[in-house]
């Protein structure tokens, strides 16, 4: 198989499985004990939250494990609301993962109201947009850094100085960015960032919430005192010990990385542009990740051309939800106001450092082949 769909999830990288190893075995320990394995494990988690931490340079003690972005983003957005419940609205893009969009739908039926800020036709946002809509009424701002589906990377930096120059906490989802482009929370003033393991060679079901110092957050859960009280729950010490290998591994190969992803990405794109004339790559391409691409095939439904891909051993991905047979074009193009026409053919590759020169000549070859197919059946 050719796995073209890093965006959803990455292979685990064999240093990550390693370390791991031991933990799914004999060094089964609660590091919530004061024994002897109950402190290996403390060590591992603790050693792990260091490593994570290293990455975006912060202190380890701003780093709460928890089950992965999705659960990040809940705690963040949740759990800052809660913390100041005087003020009722929450900027934020239309175009978020459903992590985010949805916890913010969730508040809407609690009487929040939702700003979102508009996107272009290239998924952009423009800070002087997050400055007009911003208010004394704003009680968070949650914005992307990248999105999943484009691989649009925001200029967060001016967008984080707009939200900070008014007081209003600021979320991050970094999930898409984090080891690919470089963060770093001392020059990036946001209240919460939320990391997750499996897109960078780590393991699912692990993430991460850096909560900046003094940021006012309430835990979502009840129970014990793990992770200062904000994320009850025993440890997945394999999984935390995992996602700190995984982040020192992303960020120490991560230049190398993008350079080696950013050569083969263009590579499929201008492949496909030229043999598929049809074809168009939605998106700012001036800044993108490294390694993804969102294109389309007009005409053409996404979803048979990802079953004909994966016939031919491509791994692909659509934006789109299919939902009781009907697809619904991606509410992230939808909202760049892509045609409907246009949104339903789109199909997003993403790369990942362990893809070939060779993958990516053979899926060019498969692409062009599935689409023409397709195209004369519906000609
Ligand atoms: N945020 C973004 C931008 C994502 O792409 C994803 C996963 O696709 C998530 C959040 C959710 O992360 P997880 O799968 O770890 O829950």
């Amino acid at each position: 198989m050719i796995y073209l769909d890093n965006n959803s999830t990455t292979r685990m990288a064999d240093e990550v499985f390693d370390a791991m190893r031991p933990f799914m075995g004999e060094q089964y320990g609660n590091p919530s004990s004061l024994h002897l394995m109950g402190q290996t494990a403390r060590n591992a988690v603790e050693r792990a939250r260091a490593q994570v931490a290293a990455c975006i340079n912060a202190n380890p003690r701003n780093i709460i494990f928890t089950s992965g972005g999705t659960e990040a983003d809940n705690l963040a957005i949740l759990g800052t609301l809660e913390a100041q419940p005087s003020k009722r609205r929450i900027l934020t893009t239309p175009v978020e993962h459903v992590a985010v969009r949805q916890a913010c739908g969730k508040l809407a039926t609690r009487g929040y109201v939702i700003d979102d800020v508009r996107v272009d036709r290239l998924g952009r946002v423009d800070p002087a947009d997050v400055e007009r809509l911003i208010n004394d009424e704003t009680a968070l701002a949650a914005v992307m850094f990248a999105n999943n589906e484009t691989g649009v990377v925001f200029p967060i930096d001016r967008i984080a100085a707009v939200v900070a120059s008014r007081g209003v906490p600021l979320h991050i989802d970094t999930v898409q960015a984090f080891g690919k482009v470089p963060i770093n929370v001392q020059s990036l003033p946001c209240t919460t960032l939320a990391l997750s393991a499996h897109k960078i060679h780590g393991p699912k079901g692990v993430g991460a919430l850096y909560v900046a110092p003094g940021a006012r957050l309430r835990g979502q859960l009840v129970g014990g005192h793990q992770e200062r009280d904000l994320r009850p729950g025993t440890e997945n010490v394999a999984g935390i010990v995992g996602f700190g290998v995984a982040a020192e591994l992303a960020e120490r190969q991560r230049e190398e990385a993008s350079e080696h992803m950013t050569q083969l990405r263009d590579a499929l794109e201008a492949g496909i542009l030229a043999q598929v004339k049809s074809a168009v790559v939605l998106g700012d391409t001036s800044s993108r990740l490294c390694n993804t691409t969102n294109m389309a095939f007009p005409g053409i439904d996404a979803e048979a051309i990802l079953i004909g891909l994966s016939q031919k051993g491509v791994c692909a991905s659509s934006g789109s939800a299919c939902s009781s047979g009907s697809l619904e074009p991606s509410h992230v193009l939808q909202a760049m106001g892509i045609d409907a026409e246009v949104a339903r053919g789109a199909i997003r590759f993403s790369l990942s450092k362990f893809t070939t020169a060779s993958e990516i000549e053979m899926s060019i070859t498969v692409v062009t082949e599935v689409v023409r197919k397709l195209a004369s059946l519906t000609a």
